[in-house]
């Protein structure tokens, strides 16, 4: 019997009769991180990082949740299981378990470049590692972070020189808290949507130190909102409520921006490919630092990027799961979100 079955309620290990990230609601669920497509409602115990517990509660309300440190193994029926930071948003963790010398990790959603606030990604060696594949493919190679940063001031502050209010574009939970540090090199307050303010809250008031914000509200004063620096999710862009600060111009911050198109697409004034997934060579670079014979990826490009692993000599297997939107500005999540707290 292997480690990890794929089910229809997700991956789920026997053994220790947990599930990891499932889809459905289940008895014991592992979680890699607050995203809503792996941190999903309706399970009766929920295993996380510290970090993720807070997070978790602000998303899915009061449960029962158990959280552990990194490196902390703990034993769930003779299973032993550990989490290892992602690198992908704060909290987030691979899945370590081990059951009579046999090892799997799965990585949830994961990127090597350390961002300062997601925790290092961290290599663990195993037999079978389930892998995302977001960007799993070789057009998708991210420019150093620094590099996307001042790009995103420059344009700021070209808007600025114009009196224009610059809208960033970015997901509530990831993106917009990377975005804090260099936009507050460009302002004194940056003005956030209602979800991304929830999700900020939610940090400060578990202990993070994040730059000053505002939440835009009916009641911000008008010349605030003239020439301001605003991060909004996905669901905003081109909504009714980005009037109030017009004149302005919006940029999208996603991994899809790599593909020119896209920028134009999306009706966007810029696109930035800032992204907390693992580009190509990451992705690579992950899967053989683990040394695993045996490779399976899941919500992506799966097809593509276990073809190219088996090129290389590691076993790659394409699994389907329901993973695989928080990427995607606009999606369900954050409307609903948006739905909750939009003024
Ligand atoms: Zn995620
Ligand atoms: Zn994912």
């Amino acid at each position: 019997m292997p480690l990890i079955e794929f089910t229809d309620k997700g991956l789920y290990c026997p053994q220790g009769g947990f599930y990891i990230d499932p889809w459905r609601g289940v008895d014991k669920a592992v979680i890699t991180h607050a995203h809503s497509d792996h941190a999903r409602w309706g399970s009766k115990h929920y295993l996380c990082h510290h970090l993720t517990k807070p997070l978790l509660q602000t998303r899915l309300g009061p449960n029962d949740y158990q959280s552990i440190e990194w490196n902390e193994p703990i034993d769930i029926n003779g299973v032993k299981v550990s989490l290892h930071p992602a690198g992908h948003i704060i909290g987030s963790s691979q899945v370590r378990i081990e059951h009579k010398g046999e090892v799997w990790v799965f990585s949830g959603d994961y990127k090597v470049e350390n961002d300062g606030i997601s925790g290092e990604f961290e290599p663990v060696k195993c037999h079978n590692f389930i892998t995302e594949s977001t960007f799993g493919l070789p057009i998708y190679k991210w420019k150093p972070q620094q590099q996307i940063y001042d790009d995103i001031k420059a344009w700021v502050r070209k808007n600025q020189a114009v009196r224009k209010s610059s809208v960033l574009i970015a997901y509530s939970l990831g993106k917009a808290q990377r975005l804090l540090q260099p936009l507050s090199e460009c302002t004194d307050t940056i003005l956030l949507h209602g979800a991304v303010y929830n999700i900020h809250m939610a940090l400060v008031n578990a202990g993070w130190k994040l730059p000053n914000v505002e939440r835009v509200t009916p009641e911000t004063p008008k010349e605030k909102l003239k020439g301001a620096v605003v991060i909004a999710p996905g669901s905003a862009e081109g909504s009714p409520w980005m009037r109030k600060f017009a004149p302005y111009e919006t940029g999208v911050c996603s991994g899809w921006m790599q593909v020119r198109g896209n920028t134009r697409r999306r009706n966007a004034d810029a696109g930035f490919a800032l992204s907390d997934h693992a580009d190509w060579p990451g992705l690579l670079q992950a899967c053989k630092a683990t040394e695993a014979q045996c490779v399976y990826a899941t919500h992506g490009f799966q097809s593509a990027f276990s073809r190219y692993l088996s090129e290389q000599g590691i076993q790659g297997k394409e699994v389907h799961t329901e993973y695989g939107n928080d990427e995607e500005e606009g999606s369900k999540e954050t409307e609903e979100q948006t739905a909750i707290t939009e003024d």
